[in-house]
């Protein structure tokens, strides 16, 4: 995507002495776009809205900061990002989107928002069609007290306030400082309330502390597909190594229906096809290509060519770069935080699962100890995280005890692998792979602002 010169860049500025949280910019933009009832690009973000004593009380009035290194552009899997190099307004091509919605997941502002209704992302333009007229968007020039106006990037020198997930993707966004107060929330010496006075101050009256934007429940498929590749992967690597040989229908069904799974949270699954159209920056259009061409690769050199050499080795390759591929998508995802190994998970699930299939106590104990360190990692840095909301269950317990400890003891007890061993790894990898997905805390400004009172205390 094109870099404009930073100095030329537009960029909200943002005062947060005279910004009264009065949502004027919220309504104008939503007017000045033609917004469904209920439909916003723009939020209020506020602190201390009960106006609690010795506390500051301020607000941001977020929407996208058309960062000026967006990642959503790099990430979107269809290219249907792109800048408008004459304003700077980073835009979302609702005629490109598939609605895979990956492009929320990498923006650490809660700016691309899901329209249900036409099954694509949308955000703020930056009113690009008033930008074009050298008009001011309708957000700045409809605020009452000016609190947000436009500049350009850096010509004023800001502050970080909290409650603005700090990002080195350089946001178009400055603060302008409180007079005489800092704009940090809690200042030196104040007493210290509890998590729940504090989670009533943040979050207006009827809405809950807010969840990460992914979970279990909605991410599902996601989840199911990836432990598929991952399981396909490992089994096919097997088979190169020796035992236990790829079933080339059974194969190529379990692909087949991989793929069909991780299509069906698209908002427009007629544009699937779109999603290999970035590959020289997403990670997320390398795995789908990766996966498509090692089903089929996979595939042929099982059913067609089994003599050839050659095509299992570049299928055994593509499956290794399929997985990395996958662990680069989360790892590119604005996350609150992330457990060690995070960024080889499917690795070394596929690691542990190949060697298990071979029957190599050696390689499988290693890989054991290392798959248990990485999850009682995650255990521990989300319960940290999540200090006082929703906590590891029986998931977690599932994969520690049918994972790991009953496949050690059948082992041991039997003398090598036998089937309910395998049965025992692949269902715990399972179950470690939706414990993955159930860890994946989606940085928000809300959250952010949580977050930063949580680690203040
Ligand atoms: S604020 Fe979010 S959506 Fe907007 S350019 Fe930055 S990363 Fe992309
Ligand atoms: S294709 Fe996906 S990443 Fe790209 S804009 Fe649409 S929802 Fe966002």
């Amino acid at each position: 995507m094109s870099d404009p010169s930073p100095t030329l860049a537009p960029a909200f500025v943002h005062n947060l002495e005279t910004c009264v949280g009065c949502h004027a910019c919220v309504i104008a933009c939503a007017n000045e776009n033609g917004l469904a009832p209920g439909r916003f690009w723009r939020q209020i973000v506020s602190f201390n809205p009960s106006h609690i004593p010795d506390l500051p009380v301020y607000h941001l009035s977020l929407a996208c900061n058309h960062c000026l290194d967006a990642p959503c552009a790099e990430a979107c899997p269809a290219a249907a990002i792109a800048r408008d190099v004459r304003t700077g307004a980073v835009l979302i091509d609702d005629t490109k989107c598939i609605g895979c919605r990956y492009c929320s997941w990498v923006c650490p502002f809660d700016a691309p928002q899901f329209n249900s209704d036409a099954g694509v992302m949308e955000k703020c333009t930056f009113c690009n069609h008033r930008l074009l007229q050298k008009s001011q968007p309708a957000c700045t020039s409809l605020c009452p007290t000016g609190a947000l106006s436009l500049g350009t990037y850096g010509e004023k020198e800001g502050v970080s306030v909290s409650g603005f997930p700090k990002a080195e993707i350089r946001p178009a966004m400055t603060f302008l400082p409180m007079r005489g107060r800092s704009p940090q929330p809690v200042p030196p010496g104040t007493a210290l309330p509890d998590e729940s006075q504090i989670a009533a101050w943040m979050i207006p009256d009827g809405l809950s502390i807010p969840e990460s934007k992914i979970s279990l429940k909605s991410e599902g498929p996601l989840a199911i597909f990836s432990s598929v590749a991952l399981a396909l992967v490992a089994w096919f690597l097997a088979s190169v190594r020796g035992e236990p040989a790829v079933v080339p229908g059974l194969f190529v069904v379990l692909g087949v229906l991989g793929i069909g799974l991780s299509t069906l949270h698209l908002g427009r699954k007629e544009r699937a096809w779109r999603a290999v159209l970035n590959l020289r920056s997403s990670w997320l259009s390398r795995e789908v290509l990766a996966y498509s061409l090692f089903i089929g690769m996979g595939w042929l050199s099982t059913a067609i060519f089994p003599q050839i050499g050659l095509i299992a080795w570049a299928a055994a390759a593509l499956g290794v770069f399929l997985l990395i591929a996958i662990d680069n998508v989360y790892m590119a995802m604005a996350r609150d935080w992330s457990a060690q190994l995070d960024g080889q998970a499917s690795l070394l699930a596929a690691a542990f699962i190949v060697s298990v299939m071979t029957g190599n106590a050696l390689m499988s104990g290693g890989t054991a100890v290392v798959r248990l360190y990485a999850f009682v990692d995650r255990i521990q840095r989300r319960r940290k995280n999540r200090e006082g909301t929703r906590q590891p269950g029986w998931l977690s317990l599932f994969r520690l005890i049918i994972g790991l400890v009953v496949p050690a003891i059948l082992w041991a007890a039997d003398g090598g692998v036998s089937p309910a061993v395998l049965a025992c790894v692949l269902l715990g990898e399972f179950a470690d792979r939706l414990d993955f997905y159930d860890s994946l805390d989606i940085t928000t400004p809300r959250r952010s602002m949580l977050l930063d009172q949580r680690s203040s205390r």
